[in-house]
């Protein structure tokens, strides 16, 4: 059932760890998750799991390449398994919901800088701000947010 995430662990020369499986494993059912998230999920299956083995597990996966870590401005950086293609990010203002993107043209940099100064670009970090569906319903219905939702 791992094997997946086994096969991509060799394929980058990293040891198989109970542990690297596990990340994997919650990156894959919740993506866009921070730290702690990462460490809740993980200790669910794993309660032993210390919090810097799970840091030393997220760096060592992304500087692998088989996790991507995203930061948008002023907000806590996230992870995400969905590596090797350049989708973007959409998040919201208001609570911090992050959705994919595709990316329009599919490969970096999707955006042709007007003018790049000599340097040879290959990316372009592209974030699209605004308000998420459900805080977009709050902002128009006053009543919901009295009331409480659901
Ligand atoms: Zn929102
Ligand atoms: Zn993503
Ligand atoms: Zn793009």
């Amino acid at each position: 059932m791992t094997s997946d995430f086994e096969t991509q662990l060799r394929a980058v020369s990293l040891r198989v760890t109970r542990p690297r499986l596990a990340v994997l494993a919650a990156l894959r059912d919740h993506p866009h998750v921070d730290t702690d998230t990462v460490i809740a999920l993980v200790r669910a299956d794993q309660p032993t799991v210390s919090h810097q083995a799970v840091y030393d597990v997220l760096r060592a996966l992304t500087d692998a390449g088989l996790v991507r870590r995203i930061q948008p401005a002023g907000a806590t950086a996230r992870y995400e398994s969905r590596v090797g293609d350049n989708h973007h990010h959409v998040v919201c203002r208001s609570c911090g919901a992050i959705a994919d993107v595709d990316c329009a043209v599919g490969h970096a940099p999707c955006l042709t800088a007007s003018d790049d100064h000599g340097f040879e670009v290959d990316e372009a970090e592209v974030v699209y701000w605004g308000t998420c569906p459900d805080c977009a319903t709050e902002r128009t219905s006053p009543l919901i947010r009295q009331f409480g939702r659901k």
